[in-house]
């Protein structure tokens, strides 16, 4: 069984020195995040702007989304729609056994992620090789990503070193990244020349021209799609915009968000096969449907994978990615999976301390901590937390809800915790198992208000 979020965060507390270095290098990300918006003075401006431009798109969805497949369909590109993963990974199979091949190039996609594509692929005996960089490290790992931007985040230089001496034959104990850099860079050269198929993910499709951009820093998807016979493009249908002049304020906003850069590196507009390439698209729902339909929970579907609300949220930054146990990590995958699965993910949305930064860096003003807070309300109406917390909310909502009770409860509390702090300070108590308990005061706020003097 899949450990919850706190156990498995508990496990990544035990390296110390780990943490903090995770904790200095995300918060490192977040401040290159804050000195390049802080350089544009219209940067609250363009949030409304693409927040007003994703809020249209979900209202119009039906009518971008059709027109995307009529224009792209038009440009020569075959328009595949897949209501689930299953779906999204068997058209993806049926287009590579079509061309008669088993292996495939793969630039990042978190929709692939989401879908398990890889371990599907991988029973049906077609060989997948990741080419981002942090990816293709977490594969050879037989590890999942543990940020939608930066993968192998969580892994030191040695940790690369190490699995690249074991995969690729690299020095023992080298930590260079020119040199460990180097070496990926000849291994997946190979990769692009001899792959027929390649599989791209899809940062915006644009309605109006029905052509798609993909966004990547090492001009992997490029390399992947120039080279092959075949380009497949995998993307959510929440990627549609609807005209080609609404880039101009995404590719603004996703940039800087994710990594405080001005621009992405590699910004590639693919809008039709070149002459005898094959073009095919998927577009996918999984789930997407249902959560635009709860309306307290719409708006996280405007999502454009910048990450930043990852890189500032204590939690996730001192928690590692893998604690949250789904493709999409973070403040934003606590919103999205239990719309997957509420069973399964109901203990993300109380991986939050609701502090609210999430949704001051979002750059399309996605109420996170908002959306966090009333996900934990729907779980604990529909029964899907421990009994244990559910009893111990009712217990303290009866003691909220009566002043008589609530002080003959702060009394006696105060009473125990001074004759017998084990009844409270134990292993049973969570909160106490990570913080020093405070002094008992000798009376309560309402007790030295009463006999203040006023004189
Ligand atoms: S929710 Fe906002 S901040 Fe988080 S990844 Fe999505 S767009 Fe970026």
């Amino acid at each position: 069984m899949t450990k919850d979020h706190s156990a498995a965060a508990a496990e990544f507390n035990k390296d110390e020195a780990r943490v903090n270095w995770h904790d200095e290098t995300l918060w490192f990300v977040r401040s290159k995040r804050d000195k390049a918006v802080f350089q544009i003075p219209e940067w609250e401006q363009l949030r409304e702007a693409g927040s007003q431009i994703k809020n249209h798109v979900l209202s119009n969805l039906h009518d971008y989304l059709t027109e995307f497949e009529k224009k792209a369909t038009e440009n020569g590109i075959t328009v595949h729609w897949a209501a689930d993963g299953k779906e999204h990974n068997e058209i993806i199979y049926s287009i590579i056994k079509n061309e008669g091949v088993n292996r495939m190039v793969k630039s990042k996609s978190m929709l692939t992620e989401e879908c398990h594509l890889n371990d599907f692929l991988k029973e049906k005996g077609v060989e997948v090789i990741d080419s981002d960089l942090g990816e293709r490290i977490v594969q050879m790992r037989e590890e999942p990503p543990s940020h939608i931007v930066l993968p192998a985040i969580h892994l030191k230089k040695s940790d690369v070193g190490e699995t690249f001496h074991q995969h690729l034959g690299t020095e023992k104990g080298a930590t260079d990244p020119q040199y460990l850099t180097e070496a990926a860079r000849q291994h997946l050269r190979d990769t692009f020349l001899t792959r027929k198929v390649a599989l791209t993910g899809v940062n915006f499709a644009i309605a109006e021209t029905g052509g798609f951009v993909v966004c990547t820093n090492e001009g992997n998807a490029d390399m992947g799609a120039h080279l092959a016979d075949v380009h497949i493009a995998a993307m959510g249908f929440e990627k549609i915009i609807p005209k080609a002049e609404h880039l101009g304020v995404f590719l603004r906003l996703l940039a800087r968000s994710a990594t405080g850069q001005p621009i992405t590196t590699f910004s590639s507009h693919f809008h039709k096969p070149r002459e005898g390439q094959k073009m095919h698209i998927v577009i996918v729902d999984n789930g997407r449907t249902t959560q635009l339909g709860r309306p307290d929970f719409r708006n996280s579907l405007k999502c454009i994978r910048c990450a930043a609300c990852f890189n500032t949220c204590p939690v996730y930054r001192r928690s590692g990615g893998h604690s949250y146990h789904t493709a999409i990590a973070g403040p934003i995958g606590s919103i999205l999976a239990p719309n997957l699965d509420m069973a399964q993910n109901a203990d993300l949305p109380f991986a939050s301390t609701l502090c609210g930064s999430c949704s001051n860096v979002c750059p399309v003003k996605i109420d996170i901590h908002e959306q966090l807070y009333k996900w934990r309300q729907v779980l604990v109406q529909d029964g899907h937390v421990s009994s244990i917390k559910s009893i111990g909310i009712k217990s303290m909502a009866s003691v909220l809800n009566s002043p008589k009770f609530y002080r003959t409860a702060g009394k006696l509390g105060r009473f125990l915790m001074k004759t017998a702090p084990f009844m409270v300070n134990n292993n049973l108590n969570v909160w106490y198992n990570q913080r020093e308990m405070p002094e008992v005061p000798k009376e309560s706020f309402r007790e030295w208000y009463l006999r203040r003097d006023v004189s």
